[in-house]
């Protein structure tokens, strides 16, 4: 097991990294407008149809994800773009790349534990299904 003082510092870089992706996020509104749809099958065609994050198809519900971030001054320009689930867009969210990279790190980890069945593996199960549900009751259906 780690030392207490290496939890400290994990959950201190995860802190820094939060930190430092607020510090560069940037007012980048005024150039926010929708893709014309030319653009948008422009956009699709990069992917040949797929999410960008999780390579599954899109279909007709997708949405146009900036690689560069808008909120940390990502051009709205097609090039800027490439197709995404809401889903995986929504969980992307604005992560600072070593941020993303950590949450996967700790996801896939988390996933052998339950797939392992280890106790905390069974606890990390339980709590995520609870979460999920309480997720989906909270969801508006329109
Ligand atoms: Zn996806």
């Amino acid at each position: 097991m780690p030392s207490n003082r290496q939890v400290t510092i994990f959950r201190n870089r995860l802190a820094r990294l939060r930190e430092k992706r607020r510090q560069a996020k940037t007012s980048n509104n005024a150039s926010r407008r929708a893709l014309t749809s030319k653009q948008r099958d422009l956009v699709l065609q990069k992917t040949d149809g797929r999410c960008h994050i999780c390579g599954g198809k899109v279909g007709h519900k997708w949405q146009a994800d900036h690689v560069s971030s808008h909120a940390h001054g990502g051009a709205h320009a097609e090039d800027n773009y490439l197709a995404a689930h809401a889903l995986c867009n929504n969980y992307r969210w604005h992560y600072l790349p070593e941020e993303l990279q950590v949450v996967m790190k700790l996801g896939i980890w988390a996933r052998m534990q339950v797939e392992k069945g280890t106790p905390l593996g069974m606890e990390i199960a339980e709590r995520f299904v609870a979460h999920e549900r309480r997720r989906e009751s909270r969801r508006v259906t329109r």
